[in-house]
């Protein structure tokens, strides 16, 4: 048996190569300077696997920003606003492309997959692809020479390339196969005469429900690959889900079939016992959790591998991950801060790696030649799962005595809309925005001291409540009709949640990328969520103390906390969803009680939980949704549940959307082109709604008449007296000018919209 994975973390343990980016785009260093970082970095990233000692050590998984860009630039697939001549593609296209430049705006980005990890669409254009560069050779030349490595180059598979790119109309798509399979067996015959041995060709479309017509597109694209360049070894590589028709995949012709035995539902191993797998076959075992933070229980993984070693012959079996590794943090190993306990049930990547080592020792030698570190994770395991927080007997039992009342609000709709405008007496049209207004330097150095300890409790409560002060009555100057207290005491809109309820930690260098050179930490839910204080009365309770019209609290969803933390994997998704939603449904009565009656509960998120598998989405849906109303069916029918979303891509999500039977949503629509308004007009959606009238992504103050225009287009088809106004997003990331003139621009826009009525 031997080891190997999908892909390492290309930011590096210090996020060297983020910083090795940024000060190229900066200016700071030279293309030479930066070519010598960045090879640097992809020589230590090689070394993490040879040192880690995997046999079959994947290469080109390296990037300088994005793996779906450099396919695109390689197969010279380059859009034609960025007046790129042909030929092999600079790195200044290569970042226009990634970031945009003053002649063209940037790719479109998208989330991978399931994953928070977004890549850049590649445009498939009118012109022919040719092999601009071949990219996987050039890495396997460069972990030759500079690691001694004789790699085994990813690559993205023909299949998923195209099906996650645009530009072509849907019934072109086999025309498309027809064009790009020349140039792609091109690439792999260079590689073949190089003498590569093995491949991996990731497809992780292939989860996906296919089509009979997919099925026989596949089929066409891997028996061209093995008739043309016989000399290499496949490795088709699925993830994230379980392949259904695991039959008809081994009878393509490749030489191994990679599963994902994590995020399968126990669907592989199932299967496994039913088909018969062709002894020739080498099966990719995807047995480590590539996507969350946990230590594996190797236990029970050696049993997982004896079944499958009941199946497939041992020595065609390959552990590795269940997916790239990109997807967690480098390291978990110098995260000393933590509590030991819950530190030693953590692993990054490179404790995976040793993990899979583990088990391939375990196998090949027996269990007792690595007797010392199976015992070592048993007991960290062990030791956690014992660990107090993480089983809450009082949340399990209030868990337990939820019924549907629940999750409903007392009144329907029409009676709650006909109670809250008497008692809110808004004027028609009513303003507002959506929660943040900008994070200054000076906001945050204050935060920054405070943490630090230099500023003492009082102190940093006292600026922030100066800040609340300051931007109410700028609020108030402005015209709004309806305030926030302005989110400075909020770094990050789940952080600030996570360290105020039981169940997270956090750690201090588990970053993992999110696109490009941008990176993230996710909070951890390593223990059962609860509630233990008030999070955010005191700031919204003195921001109404100080104003005669309504301010709105601010909280974040229950599935958006979910979707962008690392989860326990103990308890379901939505069992987890639940715990966070009691815990905020006691937020939720706390501002009610301390005089808040409009809360607005953000699940910006709501969307990225959505499962691959389209039968397996409404499920999801279904219980995101009670998780939400859970939070939000426990205050009074006078007062006012606001929610927010704010990508636009919501159109199929409609009915999900209404069934938050929240008061008001509101919604990105600025960069969607007047497409959602439709949506929402042809499903006839019957809440309060407030389309986002001008862009809050770009420092440009918009012109009265812009929003205006936006309000009149919308009013054609939505109800006015639902119909409110606002910007599209929150404005933390904008400078207070600009703030101040747009929502000036906004609020005359409103009045002119409501002279017209
Ligand atoms: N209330 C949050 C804010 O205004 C919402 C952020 C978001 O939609 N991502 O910043
Ligand atoms: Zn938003």
């Amino acid at each position: 048996m031997i080891t190997s994975h999908l892909g390492f973390p290309r930011i590096g343990e210090q996020r060297e190569w983020k910083k090795a980016l940024e000060q190229f785009w900066a200016g700071k260093w030279d293309e030479s300077e930066f070519r010598f970082e960045m090879e640097r970095i992809q020589q230590r990233h090689l070394m993490e696997s040879v040192q880690g000692g995997i046999d079959l050590i994947p290469v080109g998984d390296f990037t300088y920003y994005d793996h779906m860009l450099d396919m695109a630039v390689m197969f010279g697939m380059v859009p034609k606003r960025f007046g790129h001549p042909g030929g092999a593609v600079t790195l200044d296209t290569y970042f226009a492309m990634a970031r945009g430049n003053e002649q063209a705006t940037a790719c479109e980005m998208t989330k991978w997959m399931n994953t928070n990890y977004h890549y850049l669409v590649p445009e498939i254009g009118e012109g022919e692809p040719y092999l601009a560069e071949n990219k996987p050779l050039q890495a396997y030349r460069f972990a030759k020479a500079r690691a001694g490595v004789e790699g085994k180059p990813v690559i993205v598979g023909l299949y998923s390339f195209l099906k996650l790119s645009k530009g072509y109309a849907a019934d072109s798509f086999s025309q498309k196969i027809s064009s790009f399979l020349p140039v792609y067996v091109e690439m792999l015959r260079q590689l073949e005469a190089e003498g590569v041995k093995w491949v991996q060709i990731d497809e992780p479309c292939l989860v996906w429900e296919s089509s009979v017509a997919d099925q026989a597109y596949v089929r066409e694209i891997y028996e061209a690959i093995a008739t043309q360049v016989p000399g290499i070894q496949v490795m088709l590589q699925t993830y994230f889900e379980a392949v259904d028709n695991l039959h008809d995949l081994l009878q393509l012709p490749v030489h191994g079939v990679g599963l994902d035995f994590i995020h399968d539902r126990g669907v592989h191993l199932q299967a496994l016992k039913e088909i018969a797998w062709p002894q020739d076959k080498w099966l990719g075992a995807g047995l480590i959790d590539g996507r969350n933070i946990w230590r594996a229980d190797l236990t029970e993984k050696l049993k997982w591998i004896e079944t499958i070693c009941n199946h497939v012959p041992k020595d065609k079996v390959i552990l590795q991950p269940s997916c790239s590794l990109l997807h967690v943090p480098v390291t978990t190993r110098n995260e000393d801060a933590l509590e030991p306990m819950i530190q030693g049930a953590l692993a990054g990547a490179r404790e995976k790696l040793q993990e899979l080592n583990i088990l391939r020792d375990a196998c090949n030698k027996g269990t007792s030649s690595v007797e010392k570190p199976l015992w070592e994770s048993k007991e960290a395991l062990q030791q956690f799962r014992s660990l107090a927080g993480r089983h809450r007997p009082d949340t399990a039992a209030e868990l337990a005595g939820l019924d549907v009342r629940h999750v409903t609000r007392s009144a329907s709709f029409a009676v709650r809309h006909r109670l809250q405008a008497e008692k809110w007496q808004l004027p028609t049209l009513p303003t507002t925005t959506i929660g943040s207004f900008p994070q200054t330097p000076e906001v945050r150095r204050a935060r920054r001291l405070w943490r630090k300890g230099e500023w003492r409790d009082d102190q940093y409560e006292a600026f922030v409540n100066e800040q609340i002060e300051a931007c109410i009555r700028t609020q108030e100057e402005i015209g709004l009709d309806v305030l926030v207290h302005g989110e400075f005491e909020r770094t990050d809109m789940v952080e600030f949640f996570g360290e105020k309820l039981a169940g997270f930690v956090f750690t201090k260098n588990g970053w993992v990328q999110s696109y490009g050179s941008r990176c993230v930490k996710p909070p951890i839910i390593y223990g059962d969520v609860a509630f233990t204080e008030a999070m955010t009365v005191k700031e919204t309770q003195f921001a109404q103390s100080i104003t005669s019209r309504p301010v709105k609290g601010m909280l974040t969803g229950p599935v958006t906390i979910l979707n962008w933390s690392f989860v326990r994997n103990d308890l379901s998704s939505e069992q987890v969803a639940n715990q966070i939603a009691l815990a905020l449904r006691k937020e939720v009565e706390a501002l009610e009680a301390n005089g808040i009656e409009m809360i607005q509960v953000d699940e910006p998120a709501l969307r990225e939980g959505l499962p691959l598998k389209a039968s397996r989405q409404e499920l999801y849906l279904e219980w995101a949704v009670r998780a939400f109303r859970l939070v939000t069916s426990v205050v009074r029918d006078t007062t006012q549940i606001h929610t927010h979303m704010c990508y636009c891509d919501f159109h199929d999500m409609i009915p999900s959307i209404e069934a938050l039977d929240a008061d008001v949503i509101s919604i990105e629509t600025s960069r969607s082109h007047g497409e959602l308004i439709e949506h929402f007009e042809t499903y006839a959606y019957k809440l309060g709604i407030g389309l986002g009238v001008y862009d809050i992504h770009s420092p440009r103050v918009p012109e009265v008449k812009e929003m205006t225009a936006m309000i009149n287009r919308a009013l054609q088809l939505l109800n006015p007296r639902l119909f409110w106004i606002n910007p599209d997003c929150g404005l933390k990331t904008r400078g207070w000018p600009e703030t101040i003139e747009a929502l000036k621009h906004m609020v005359e826009a409103a009045h002119q919209a409501r002279a017209e009525l």
